[in-house]
């Protein structure tokens, strides 16, 4: 049977885009259809804009140390306006070329939300278009508990879009998107509380990452409440909120702001029409060819489920465009050793097994770890301290994983993340020469451990 198109990717997001524009490149006929925002979440709602709004934060601390280096300013002022208006100006710049990297690669853009009829057909805009494969790339959306007064919460979606930075913030949850937002609004000048249901946010990462950072947004100023959640949120007469916590006490805020994970986005998306099949939690079910149970029907991305980063949507719509249209250069996607930023104010750059995970698998292990306070500091009143951490294998030398918490510490992540890749041993750091005066040096002259 002839079909429309080859390939019909739902959602033009950081997996969608990728895996449209190889398999176009390849030869075959896509059609991408895309109902909100070129560039999907990313590009609109996450990665970009928010490492905007960071760096926007992070010039409080750059003018309070500016004066240890001889330097006097004025009193700083920040318009929270201009921020958001150059943000969106550079989102819009994105778009297009986000547009424009599509049209030029042969895909057929189709914008509007994508329904799937039948296994090999798709309805957008009253049209219907039929395909060999369908690829689901849809991503994710916040997921907010449903509790009283839920309405007076808002996402990671609507911050990006505040007319006004609020003057009081409660932000909810422990994962990327909580610590990361309390760090913009905090260092944007906003009274900030992060509210954790656990007893330590950052649940998964290395422990002494998570305490280090608990340690460094505490002396920054940030409310951290551990063991503390929302039960019922009510808006008063001045417009303002009060929250009521499940240990009854009352916090008073003009904003709450949830970040308790996300959601696959499979809205209205007609999945019931086919044999696609969900797991437990709710994702598209897939196998490692990203195989959903009905045959014609692939996922990728946040829709599965599995790792919610745009570099993994990248790798996994490359692993689908190859397999399906240039099967000599398939690779499987190797999830391990996916390296990975926070960028709360300082970051944390991870790479690798914890200690806790190293432990857990059974290897035995040496611990190095460096704190300092970094080069940048000593000329002013700051008393922030880096951390890094090396996780070793005693037994084989093996550098298992790396942390760090401290300027730039995705930057420098990135680059270890090579080495771990490549199976390097800690002797191999060792025999590395440093560059100097760096932070980064410091991963290859840790030589006690401290830990066994
Ligand atoms: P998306 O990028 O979400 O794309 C899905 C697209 O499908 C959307 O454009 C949507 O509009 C469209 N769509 C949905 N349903 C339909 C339909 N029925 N018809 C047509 N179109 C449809 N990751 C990082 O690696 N680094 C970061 O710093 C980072 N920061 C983040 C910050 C925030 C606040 C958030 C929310 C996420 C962040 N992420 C980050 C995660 C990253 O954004 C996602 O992992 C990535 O965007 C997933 O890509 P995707 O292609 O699966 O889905
Ligand atoms: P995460 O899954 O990272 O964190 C969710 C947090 O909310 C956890 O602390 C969780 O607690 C808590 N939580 C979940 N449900 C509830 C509830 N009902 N009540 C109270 N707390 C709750 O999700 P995020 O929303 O922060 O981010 C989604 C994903 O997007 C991330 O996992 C990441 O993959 C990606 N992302 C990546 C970024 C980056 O690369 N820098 C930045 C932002 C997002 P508990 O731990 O106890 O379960």
């Amino acid at each position: 049977m002839a079909y429309d198109f080859d390939l019909y990717v739902i959602g033009a997001g950081s997996g969608g885009v990728r895996a449209a524009r190889f398999a176009a490149g390849f030869g075959a006929k896509v059609a991408v259809a895309e109902s909100r925002y070129l560039g999907g979440t990313c590009v609109n709602v996450g990665c970009v804009p928010k490492k905007l709004l960071v760096y926007g934060a992070h010039f409080a601390e750059d003018f309070e140390q500016a004066s240890g280096f001889g330097w006097s300013l004025g009193e700083a002022n920040f318009d929270w306006a201009t921020l958001i208006a150059n943000k969106d100006r550079e989102i819009n710049r994105l778009n297009g070329i986000y547009r424009n990297l599509l049209v030029n690669s042969g895909v057929t853009l189709h914008e509007g939300h994508a329904r799937v009829v039948d296994p090999h057909q798709v309805e957008i805009n009253g049209e219907r278009f039929t395909a060999e494969h369908i690829l689901i790339a849809t991503g994710g959306w916040p997921q907010i508990p449903d509790i009283p007064g839920r309405e007076h919460a808002i996402g990671s979606n609507e911050a990006f879009f505040l007319k006004e930075l609020p003057k009081r913030v409660l932000v909810v949850g422990g994962g990327y998107i909580a610590v990361e937002f309390a760090g913009i609004f905090h260092g944007l000048g906003a009274q900030t509380t992060l509210l954790y249901r656990g007893d330590l946010f950052l649940r998964g990462f290395d422990g002494s990452v998570r305490t280090h950072l608990k340690e460094e947004l505490t002396k920054r100023g940030l409310d951290l409440q551990f063991n503390a959640d929302i039960e019922r949120i009510d808006k008063q007469a001045d417009g303002s909120l009060k929250a009521t916590l499940k240990d009854g006490r009352v916090l008073e805020a003009d904003c709450v702001f949830y970040a308790t994970g996300r959601r696959p986005m499979l809205d209205n998306l007609g999945l019931e029409n086919t044999g696609v099949k969900l797991d437990k939690r709710g994702f598209v079910e897939v196998d490692d060819l990203y195989q959903t149970a009905e045959p014609s029907i692939l996922a990728i991305g946040d829709v599965i489920g599995r790792v919610q980063l745009t570099p993994v949507a990248l790798a996994e719509g490359m692993a689908v465009a190859r397999r399906l249209f240039k099967p000599e250069h398939y690779r499987p996607v190797d999830y391990a050793m996916i390296p990975t930023a926070v960028f709360s104010l300082p970051n944390i750059g991870t790479v690798g097994l914890t200690e806790e995970e190293a432990k857990e698998k059974g290897h035995k292990v040496q611990i190095f770890e460096s704190r300092f306070r970094p080069m940048k500091l000593t000329l002013t009143e700051c008393q922030e301290k880096t951390l890094m951490k090396l996780v070793v294998d005693a037994d084989t030398d093996k550098v298992l994983g790396c942390h760090m918490v401290g300027p730039d510490a995705g930057e420098i992540v990135q680059g270890l993340a090579i080495a771990l890749k490549a199976g390097a041993t800690k002797r191999h750091f060792d025999e590395t020469i440093g560059v100097h005066p760096t932070a980064a040096e410091e991963f290859v002259t840790m030589r006690t451990p401290v830990a066994g």
